[in-house]
């Protein structure tokens, strides 16, 4: 068959040339070991941990080698876009500081620009065309029915599903039966014609698992669609190629593509790219351990992240436990060091499932927030407060005095002993929620509604915002032992049956009154905060109903 001549009724015209396109994206001018790595989504509007967990690899890989990281759009599946996908990607990533050198939406170096795989049709129609004159790539006419009824027959017989072998009915067409087909005006796809064999072996040496063994490819994939556009395996080793990756790392779920990776890199004569396949998020699930689920698992989306406003460098951390071995203990050494100095390896990425378990990460979020101080805390929930707060919570911080007294206090003063209450930002704006709105339900007393109300009265009474901390509680003192409850702790200690409680139950007491909490830091300090006005008027309603 002449193959030039149906490459050229195929796909008329002249495409550059190969050398034409070596020459365009030439090798990158870097110094020796720096790696080039890449994200390469596609527009789903959808980034997950996953996407996260590989990023993290790639842009550390990247930067500590003085390489570059890239982002590229892999847009081909138009059925799959949604509008605002990459500024998504682009945001999501960058809460967590991962910064991308050039790509779609980023710009930078030009050189191997344009990054949405839309933008580059030229490029894998030339070298469809190229595959087509070497016999490497020929049209196949089977419509959808032909191949869903190819699928169902070999379902029924336990075989394989696929365009292969036997079953690639347009592989052997005659040259008139494939001219008669054009003439007729049948539309078409573009296949690979597959040399593999799937007895065969691939040995391989993946970045993070070591040496793997993967069979060989036989399917003759599609590589440029009805409509001219490439599939996302041909676009992506004609850009992973011509924009010079040297190592990609991403999900194990690309485990099972990487044969037809492998034999499109060498039918194109490309040098492939390392590849490290990075082990899935496991989920705990009683007695299983499962992927997490798009469905099941809100914590498998980025978004989650942000919305319950977890400390960025918690999740990083985290994420950084999960990836390299070493990390734990260097950052039990180094807890306030820059994560980037971290001597990130790929060869101590784990190969196998690593756990994802929320509570761990939220222990961390809890050390990560407690090392920070009150006005970065501040800056923290207020910047979560405008994106995803209430109204009422972006109010709180119209006062930013009374905000930080509120966090100095809850985050515990002075600094060394740090409470660790916070875990994210929401949690932490509920957790402070009574200093700023007065609380709608109360926690149960354990003194009975009469006895309540007299305490609040009686304190009512007497309380002066004037009073310093041994004043005001001389005055609860004063209260408790009015109403039948030990003034000393000790005296309630040497015998208990003689009081009815002791001055803690009296202050737990005007502290739900006050807060609607029975837990709270120091309460004379929260009066203080709330002012005498709004303590007053709290705990006077409470009296009314408590
Ligand atoms: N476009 C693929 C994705 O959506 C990228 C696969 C790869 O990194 O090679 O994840």
């Amino acid at each position: 068959m002449d193959y030039r001549k149906l490459a050229e009724r195929l796909l008329p015209g002249d495409y550059p040339t190969p050398e034409f396109y070596e020459e365009k994206y030439p090798p990158r001018a870097l110094p020796a070991g720096a790696e080039v790595t890449r994200l390469a989504p596609s527009p789903t509007g959808f980034i997950h941990l996953g996407n996260l967990f590989a990023a993290i690899a790639n842009e550390r890989v990247a930067h500590r080698s003085g390489g570059v990281l890239y982002l590229r759009i892999e847009d081909t599946d138009l059925k799959r876009k949604v509008d605002g996908a990459v500024e998504a990607v682009i945001g999501a990533l960058k809460y967590f500081d991962i910064k991308f050198d050039e790509g779609a939406e980023i710009g930078g170096d030009e050189t191997y620009a344009p990054w949405y795989q839309r933008q580059r049709a030229e490029i894998y129609r030339a070298f469809a065309k190229k595959l087509i004159a070497e016999g490497r790539a020929y049209p196949c006419f089977c419509t959808e029915e032909e191949l869903s009824a190819l699928r169902e027959e070999q379902t029924a017989k336990k075989e394989i599903t696929g365009y292969y072998g036997k079953y690639a009915r347009c592989r052997n067409l005659s040259e008139e039966e494939i001219y008669r087909n054009l003439d007729a005006g049948k539309p078409f796809v573009i296949r690979l014609r597959s040399l593999g064999n799937p007895e065969n072996k691939l040995k391989l040496r993946d970045a993070v698992k070591g040496e793997i063994t993967v069979t060989e490819n036989d399917q003759d994939v599609v590589i440029l669609k009805s409509d001219g556009i490439p599939t996302y395996h041909f676009a992506h080793a004609i850009d992973d190629h011509f924009m010079r990756t040297t190592l990609v790392i991403r999900g194990e779920e690309w485990l099972a593509s990487l044969p037809i990776h492998v034999e499109l890199f060498d039918a194109l004569g490309f040098r492939r790219p390392r590849y490290g396949h990075n082990c899935s998020l496991m989920k705990q699930d009683g007695e299983t351990r499962r992927k997490l689920s798009k469905r099941k698992d809100p914590e498998l989306s980025l978004e989650f992240y942000r919305k319950e406003g977890y400390y960025p460098r918690a999740v990083k951390v985290y994420m950084l436990t999960l990836l390299n071995s070493n990390f734990e203990e260097w950052y039990l050494k180094n807890p306030a060091a820059d994560l980037n100095e971290f001597p990130f390896k790929v060869e101590k990425m784990s190969k196998s499932g690593a756990l994802f378990d929320l509570d761990k990460l939220n222990d961390i979020s809890k050390n990560e927030l407690a090392l920070l101080d009150e006005k970065a805390m501040l800056v923290f929930l207020k910047d979560w407060a405008a994106e995803f707060g209430t109204s009422a919570q972006k109010n709180y911080f119209a006062d930013e005095e009374k905000m930080l007294r509120v966090l100095t206090l809850c985050m515990g003063v002075g600094g060394k002993k740090r409470r660790k209450d916070f875990t994210t930002a929401s949690q932490a704006m509920e957790f402070i929620r009574y200093f700023f709105e007065r609380p709608e339900a109360h926690e149960e007393y354990r003194a009975e509604r009469e006895t309540v109300c007299a305490v609040l009265r009686d304190f009512l009474q007497s309380y002066s915002p004037a009073d310093d901390s041994q004043a005001w509680f001389g005055k609860v003192k004063e209260v408790a032992a009015a109403h039948g409850y030990a003034a000393e702790m000790r005296d309630y200690k040497a015998s208990p049956e003689s009081y009815k409680g002791s001055v803690a139950d009296v202050a737990e007491i005007l502290r739900i009154a006050t807060t609607g909490r029975a837990n709270t830091p120091d309460l004379y300090t929260i009066m203080q905060i709330l002012g005498e006005e709004e303590t007053r008027a709290r705990l006077k309603c409470a009296t009314e109903n408590p």
